[in-house]
């Protein structure tokens, strides 16, 4: 079965108001020519995602949230939960990002935890692991990336193909260290045959998304690898002219995922 590329793009803490309403509607513009043949997604901050989504109404672009509060509604000071993305237009919602487990705590089990929330109010996770320069060099990767896969992985086994898996090395975002396309294959060919595991299926349908400083210039070699099945884009999608370019490079990969 192909699965079909994705190319999403993570605009973090930029674009929270109308430049994020331009930004999208240039990314429409300028991936036009891949339409129907790679899911395009951008995912503005809160603040902007309503306005976005309106703006994206139509078009082959969809929008995801960058986080969740895995409750419905309640006494959650700040927190944005997984019906409120789907009343803002989102489709998506990027999960477990490494600055969210840095910089705010979020442990294994409460990103289990926002994509059952997440897949359960019809919003479509991008469930984010990877691992740190130092437990890279300590040879520890596949540890640390199958003990993140743990909670993620029964939850997108309820709903095979609807959410996606994204291995960001910590050491390759926002260091314009790319992973050499050899050793992201590697580890998405291990999260694959992991993913077995739970079933033969699971690891057909799901796409496994490779983030950590692609851009233009080196998409094409990363979407070329058999089990890399899109991009999760943080700086370069920034700027749509470039992200549409790896848009591009994904429609021009002849291998057929
Ligand atoms: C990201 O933040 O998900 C990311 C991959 O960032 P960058 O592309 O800037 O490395």
């Amino acid at each position: 079965m192909a699965r079909k590329y994705l190319i999403a793009g993570n605009w973090k803490l930029n674009n929270g108001g109308l430049k994020g309403v331009e930004l999208a509607a240039a990314v429409v513009q300028a991936s036009k020519e891949v339409a129907g043949l790679v899911e395009v997604v951008v995912s503005p901050p809160f603040t902007a995602l309503a306005a976005v989504s309106a703006e994206l109404e139509g078009s082959h672009v969809e929008v995801a949230g960058q986080n969740l509060y895995p409750k419905d509604s309640g006494a959650f000071t700040g927190e944005i939960s997984a019906p409120m993305l789907d009343e803002s237009g989102a489709k998506w919602v990027i999960i477990g990002h490494s600055e969210r487990r840095q910089y705010f705590g979020e442990t294994d089990e409460q990103v289990g935890a926002k994509v059952a929330a997440a897949t359960a109010a019809g919003i479509k996770p991008i469930a984010c692991v990877g691992e740190t320069l130092a437990e890279r060099e300590a040879g520890n990767t596949m540890t640390v990336v199958f003990r993140q896969l743990e909670s993620i992985v029964p939850e997108l086994n309820k709903k095979p193909g609807f959410g996606v898996i994204a291995y960001e090395p910590v050491w390759a975002i926002g260091t314009g260290k790319v992973a050499t396309n050899e050793q992201a294959q590697e580890v998405h060919a291990a999260i694959r045959e992991q993913l077995k595991k739970t079933s033969a299926e699971l690891a057909e349908v799901t796409r496994i998304l490779y983030g950590g400083s692609v851009k233009a210039d080196n998409a094409a070699g990363l979407l070329a690898c058999a089990d890399i099945d899109g991009a999760l884009v943080g700086g370069a999608a920034l700027d749509a002219a470039g992200f549409a370019q790896i848009a591009k490079a994904a429609k021009a990969s002849g291998h057929d995922n």
